[in-house]
């Protein structure tokens, strides 16, 4: 007997960042994350410019597309989507969203973010509409463990328990530029990219 009709409906991560550059935590997180909340596809989004991230050293958008895509090649419930890299300029979450589920009607969204993004979600643009649209997955981040829920929030948030994973792109980016070693951090296929075009030098 076919089961209720939501069972057929696509479940959809979105995941957003600088992927500045991708790295295991990502990777590990995304990974996890999919499974145990049973999502059929995650979509990375690599965004060309944070509103609150200006002025740091960050990759052409070109180069982090190949190095996700690259990260992602070896798992088939991942996407990588040029929706806010083709588009240029600022990225906001709202709007991707509207526009993701034009393009994928009847899908369920959720986002993906760690917990560092939570003190600072009331101030993105039209939070409210975002977590209506794709109620958040947020995963512990190490130094952001206790973040609170912005007040209002509450409903529309779950946590994962996923382990804290010390990597972030800074130190990576910051071991590069010192010469120091970043094995291990990052899938060989995006070191491969990082060294042979130079990359955070
Ligand atoms: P940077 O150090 O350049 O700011 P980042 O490692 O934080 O980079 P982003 O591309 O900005 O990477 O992150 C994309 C998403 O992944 C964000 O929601 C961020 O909170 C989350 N994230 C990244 N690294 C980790 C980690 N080690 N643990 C938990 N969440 C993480």
């Amino acid at each position: 007997m076919a089961g209720p009709a939501t069972e057929s409906v696509l479940r959809i991560g979105v995941f957003g960042g600088t992927f500045n550059p991708p790295h295991m935590g990502h990777l590990r997180l995304a990974e996890m994350v999919c499974e145990r909340f049973g999502l059929d596809r995650v979509l990375w989004i690599p965004n060309s410019r944070s509103p609150f991230k200006t002025g740091e050293e960050l990759a052409d958008a070109a180069d982090r597309l190949a190095m996700v895509r690259a990260a992602t090649a070896g798992n088939a419930a991942f996407s990588v989507s040029e929706i806010e890299t083709r588009q240029g300029g600022t990225s906001y979450t709202v709007e991707t969203l509207r526009r993701l589920q034009q393009a994928y009607p009847g899908a369920a969204f959720r986002l993906m973010a760690g917990s560092d993004q939570l003190s600072g979600f009331s101030r993105w643009r039209e939070p409210e509409e975002i977590v209506r649209r794709a109620p958040l997955i947020v995963f512990p981040r190490a130094g952001y463990e206790q973040a609170a829920v912005p007040e209002g929030f509450g409903k529309y948030v779950e946590f994962a328990d996923t382990p804290l994973i010390e990597l972030s792109g800074t130190d990576i980016r910051e071991r590069i530029r010192t010469g120091r070693s970043v094995r291990d951090m990052a899938p060989p296929a995006v070191l491969e990219i990082i060294a042979e075009r130079g990359l955070y030098r």
